[in-house]
């Protein structure tokens, strides 16, 4: 046996090693570097190349803390003195180094001491660890926002009753800080009764991708009654339905509306009965106009148009409080939805300016407050004669169907821009801010939306600018 045998295993498997680490060190996805004792670079692999973005002939040479933020150079420097100086065999820190392009990385370093031929050198790997920070960073912002803001981001787990969320949730609650579970049944005994029941309900309805949007009364410890938004949205985990959402405090905004709503309301009682005893007088005028001279007759009807236009406004407006006071109260009888329509446009075609067209399911029949229903069809034809008053030709269209019977009333006016329909039906919303040279408060479709609402109906329109709109509604037969 070759006397040399050992030695030259023992080589072989120190070179094979050697070039194992090489080809590690090479492709490793870590950023990695061997110093000497005078902390100079010596050998630097690809993935420190790339993060520094310097060659490695520019790093070859330099020190690693030449590149690091100056408030992390001196106990970088220490950990370095004690590794060479008094034998530490490994140190680690979190740093952050600035990049060639000026950018910042954060990095955790680990630097292991080793020996080779008598000599000491360093092994650092620097693990870029900069998206967790830069999110940790974005989740302390979020945060402070919340905290700062009168909102509460929560999850309620629906399967298990359990929430999650942040600070600002028991405050808003008014409950103690420390107090530590907290689950469905707590928030729910928050509320008030009725709205608890509501929300309730509408949790137990709610379906993964669903969107929550409840505002309700919560009492907090102290008694002190408050309004709150919740807005969120489902979605399936692990079998279980979460919601995801936040929780705002709406107080002043909903006692700023109960004040608005009181002032509307008083304003149009107050109004109601002047302009009653103007409208009879401007009324008893009219008949008597052939007694006037020519200009007198003609200022008669023109006071008695803007007679008719204050008219509608203020019942608008006192049928929006009507409606805020939960006075609308339906008289339901059985009749003929065409008979109904007829009547209530009879004074436009009598006019003769505008021609209504009524066509389809002539015969349907419905159980439903004819005024009502005669209210929403009046409101709709105005608004075609309103804001499509080129076109003298409005189509009613009544379809008979299984459970409900439709009508759409259909005009080739301006149409309506897609993204302002879904708020057509909100209260005092008016499309066309250029709008004033129609009257109106933006009052009517909201009106009739409650109307439909009130008869489980549905309401809704097809539009689309230059192309006319369709305003429609549903009425369930019974
Ligand atoms: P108002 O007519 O008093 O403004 P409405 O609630 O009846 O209030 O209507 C809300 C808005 O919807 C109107 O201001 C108008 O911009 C738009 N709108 C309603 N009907 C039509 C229609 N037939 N064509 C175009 N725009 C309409």
């Amino acid at each position: 046996m070759n006397q040399h045998q050992p030695f030259e295993d023992f080589k072989n498997k120190y070179e094979e090693c050697n070039d194992r680490f090489e080809s590690i060190f090479k492709h490793t996805s870590v950023a990695s570097k061997i110093i000497n004792k005078d902390l100079s670079i010596l050998k630097v692999n690809q993935a420190l190349i790339d993060m520094l973005g310097y060659s490695a002939e520019e790093i070859i040479g330099t020190k690693i803390m030449d590149y690091a933020c100056p408030e992390f150079k001196h106990h970088w420097q220490d950990l370095q003195d004690a590794m060479w100086n008094r034998g530490l065999p490994v140190f680690k820190l979190d740093a952050c180094i600035v990049r060639k392009d000026k950018s910042l990385a954060w990095v955790h370093v680990t630097t292991v001491c080793f020996e080779e031929n008598d000599e000491h050198f360093g092994f650092t790997v620097l693990d870029d660890f900069s998206d967790q920070k830069g999110l940790e960073a974005t989740e302390r912002r979020l945060s402070m926002a919340l905290k700062n803001s009168k909102m509460a981001v929560w999850e309620l787990d629906l399967g298990h009753g359990t929430i999650l969320h942040t600070e600002g949730f028991k405050q808003l609650f008014g409950v103690e800080e420390n107090m530590q579970t907290w689950n469905l049944n707590d928030m729910l005994d928050q509320f008030i009764a009725e709205d608890a029941g509501n929300l309730n309900l509408v949790l137990e309805q709610i379906i993964p991708e669903g969107l929550l949007d409840f505002q309700g009364r919560i009492r907090t410890i102290d008694g002190v009654v408050k309004w709150v938004h919740l807005q969120g949205k489902a979605s399936s985990v692990n079998g279980s339905i979460k919601v995801l959402g936040t929780m705002t405090d709406i107080t002043k905004e909903r006692l700023a509306e109960r004040d608005k709503d009181d002032f509307i309301s008083i304003a149009s009682h107050e109004l109601r009965t002047p302009i009653t005893a103007l409208k009879a007088s401007l009324q008893l005028l009219e008949t008597k106009k052939e007694t006037f001279d020519l200009r007198s007759n003609s200022l008669i009807s023109q006071a008695n148009k803007s007679m008719d236009k204050i008219s509608r406004l203020i019942d608008d407006l006192l049928n929006v409080s009507n409606l805020n006071e939960g006075q609308l109260k339906l008289r339901k009888t059985h009749f003929k939805v065409m008979s109904a329509i007829e009547d209530c446009c009879h004074h436009i075609t009598a006019a003769g300016v505008f021609q209504i067209r009524i066509v389809g399911d002539i015969e349907a029949e419905i159980i439903a407050d004819s005024e009502r229903v005669q209210q929403v069809v009046v409101n709709f034809v105005n608004n075609a004669m309103k804001y499509a008053h080129e076109n003298k030709e409005i189509i009613i269209h009544i379809s008979d169907e299984i459970e409900q019977v439709k009508v759409s009333i259909t005009d080739q006016g301006p149409g309506i821009a897609r993204e302002k329909v879904p708020y057509l039906f909100d209260r005092f919303y008016r499309a066309d801010l250029n709008a004033g040279q129609y009257s109106g408060l933006g009052l009517g479709l909201y009106i009739s939306a409650e109307i439909i609402k009130r008869h489980q109906g549905r309401i809704g329109v097809e539009s689309e600018v230059g192309q006319g709109s369709t305003f429609w509604f549903t009425l369930p037969k019974k």
